[in-house]
């Protein structure tokens, strides 16, 4: 467990402008480095930082370079190197994550609300949720979290590819056992369905190091399997387009479902019109077997 004092001490070494002046020039270095090169984690001489960073004396940069040392860099034999704190905290700043919201200007979309009919549908940002809202009766909908780094330079429509696909590929990587934010392990946990409500029935996804969690139906965490990926895309669905709503109707409707068939084993089913797809997982969300099936198929007299 990391420890508050040690935690507290690091991040007290970043609160120096030249610093991270120092931290970014090693991304940069980093930026320019070729293809195929033996070292893809560049090697800055005293020198080469001396040269790229706004700085009055070499003394003042032996200062903080052994400030930086153990956490952010590390000294070898011949010059600095980034840690992997260094690279992820320049990476942080670059971002402009810490630096808060950012400014999306609404947008109308096609669709009518689901609460007072009106053909009146917008897109907007909310303290970094991408809502649907109605501007005739107020009400929100959907909300899929984004960064601010995904809000600058992209416009609307592909702001919203990215959250539908950005939301896929996280249910990806977890169940694949890697935290898309640290690199942790994933514990899953099922939560049996509770009648009446499409959404009870869920896995939660935890990262063992940072806590990030995720959670959804095992019909959402399998989406992007490649039995389902496959199945659907020949049906005429692109998992990676699909929004908060489109989901949310495929539950309601039952075209999704997840049933607990045995001790630890569960049964995901997909439907697009006669096709079936049907798969059996364990409680690591892996998947046992996949099978293609069309309802109703009566065969003919
Ligand atoms: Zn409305
Ligand atoms: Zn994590």
């Amino acid at each position: 467990m990391p420890n508050e004092e040690e935690a507290a001490d690091a991040f007290g070494v970043l609160a120096d402008p030249t610093r991270i002046a120092i931290l970014r020039a090693f991304a940069e270095a980093l930026d320019r480095v070729e293809l195929g090169t033996d070292e893809p984690m560049p090697v800055l001489s005293f020198s080469d930082v001396y040269e790229r960073v706004e700085i009055d004396s070499t003394s003042q940069l032996s200062y903080h370079l052994e400030k930086l040392d153990g956490t952010y860099l590390r000294h070898t034999e011949e010059g600095w190197q980034f840690t992997f704190a260094g690279e992820s905290i320049v990476r942080l700043f670059l971002s402009g994550a810490y630096a808060g919201d950012v400014e999306f200007e609404p947008v109308d979309v096609d669709g009518q609300c689901p609460f007072c009919d009106a053909e009146a549908l917008q897109v907007v940002v909310d303290d970094l949720a991408l809502l649907r809202e109605c501007d005739d009766c107020g009400r929100r909908m959907d909300g899929i979290q984004v960064t601010p780094a995904q809000i600058r330079d992209r416009d609307p429509e592909s702001l919203l590819a990215s959250a539908k696909a950005g939301r896929m590929a996280l249910f990806w990587q977890f169940r694949e056992n890697v935290c898309d934010e640290c690199g942790g392990a994933i514990d899953l946990e099922f939560h049996d369905r509770d009648a009446g409500s499409v959404l009870e029935w869920s896995v939660r996804g935890r990262c063992r190091q940072c806590w990030r969690v995720v959670h959804g139906p095992p019909s959402i965490w399998l989406a992007t399997h490649p039995a389902s990926m496959g199945f659907h895309w020949d049906n005429g669905i692109d998992i990676r387009t699909l929004g908060f709503r489109d989901l949310i109707e495929r539950l309601e409707s039952g075209d999704w479902q997840s049933e607990r068939v045995g001790e630890g084993e569960y049964e995901i089913t997909y439907r697009v019109d006669e096709a079936e797809l049907r798969l059996t997982a364990d409680d690591d969300l892996s998947v046992l077997r996949a099978e293609r099936v069309r309802r109703d198929s009566v065969p003919d007299a």
